[in-house]
């Protein structure tokens, strides 16, 4: 079986969208109570939505199972408040609920969190505890920057968000960290905030001893964990300069990386570099790279291919990349989709 962990749901009906304007127009307008509304989306819709693009891609690639979430740069946690972002959190993660339950073959949730700037992140708690408990969903995707790109909360490892991880602990579900949509011009979101998100969040757990506190908490870098594979021995130096142990013993029973790096030579760093314990295999299909790559002719994220072309990976070790990392980090996968 192939896991996929990494999926959004960027082909939702057009009628999300519509959704959450008027929930901004409402933001501008003195005279609107906020209310969470209706979305009226059918299960046909959600089904066609799916079925051109994702599902097709499953088939066509040869995966098998999606760990799919709200659309990342969509969450855009600095708009509006608290009540803003929980609201949208909860219409978004009902919708991957009803392409769960419509399709439990091929998908498994994970959440959005209704995180806001400035708003302490226990007031996710409630929606964590209802898409685990509720829904079946198996982990969520934490926003290291709720502000879009001007960083203004604490560090991921400040006692901020202790309160967030003794509940992931509790539940036993990871956090896929994942920056939302850049409102800084300096970054581009998919290219620029991403991938700084990624490096800046590997770099905030060196520093500090936060899997001390908490021995099994469980975080997946995405995006082949931004630069941090290629400067490893920055990294690496970065920690014994300041007298933390060796990255292997500080960070990697708690920190895995997937492998949305969208060209053979950066999957060949990342398997060099990452043990292969700490690689779980991901895409990120549909969106963040849309186009076919003239030099291989075929689509960037088409990542299955890149660990199929090398040859040096033994079969269990491409076992492990492809589904039992997987099931190690989300260890709530026994929905039907999760099942051998
Ligand atoms: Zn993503």
């Amino acid at each position: 079986m192939i896991i996929d962990c990494h999926g959004h749901y960027t082909t939702a009906p057009k009628e999300l969208a519509a959704y959450r304007q008027t929930q901004i127009a409402g933001l501008s307008d003195p005279s609107s109570v906020p209310s969470r509304g209706t979305l009226h989306v059918s299960d046909d819709q959600i089904r066609e939505s799916l079925e051109n693009a994702q599902l097709r891609l499953q088939r066509e690639r040869g995966t098998d199972v999606t760990i799919f979430s709200p659309r990342a740069a969509g969450m855009a946690h600095h708009v509006g408040n608290a009540t803003t972002s929980l609201h949208w959190a909860q219409v978004c993660n009902e919708l991957i609920h009803r392409c769960c339950t419509l399709y439990p073959e091929n998908f498994v949730g994970v959440c959005q969190l209704p995180q806001s700037p400035g708003v302490a992140p226990q007031h996710c708690i409630e929606e964590l505890e209802r898409c685990v408990k509720d829904f079946g969903f198996v982990g969520c995707n934490l926003n290291p920057d709720p502000s879009g790109g001007y960083w203004t909360d604490p560090p991921l490892t400040d006692r901020w968000w202790y309160p967030f991880y003794e509940k992931m602990v509790e539940l036993d579900v990871p956090a896929m960290i994942h920056v939302s949509a850049s409102c800084n011009p300096n970054f581009h979101t998919t290219g620029g905030h991403y991938i700084n998100g990624d490096t800046t969040a590997f770099m905030q757990l060196i520093t500090a001893d936060l899997f001390k506190d908490f021995p099994t908490l469980k975080f997946i870098i995405p995006h082949g964990g931004g630069a941090v594979p290629y400067h490893w021995g920055r990294y690496r130096g970065l920690a014994q300069d300041m007298g933390r142990p060796p990255l292997t013993e500080h960070l990697l029973h708690n920190v895995f990386f997937d492998t949305c790096v969208y060209h053979l030579p950066g999957i060949e760093v990342l398997l060099k570099v990452i043990p292969v314990d700490n690689i779980l295999f991901a895409s990120e299909m549909v969106g963040a790279v849309r186009g076919i790559d003239p030099e291989t002719g075929h689509h960037f994220d088409d990542t299955k291919r890149y660990i199929d072309a090398i040859p040096s990976l033994s079969a269990e070790d491409r076992r492990k990349i492809f589904e039992g990392n997987a099931r190690r980090v989300y260890s709530r996968m026994t929905t039907p989709a999760g099942r051998r």
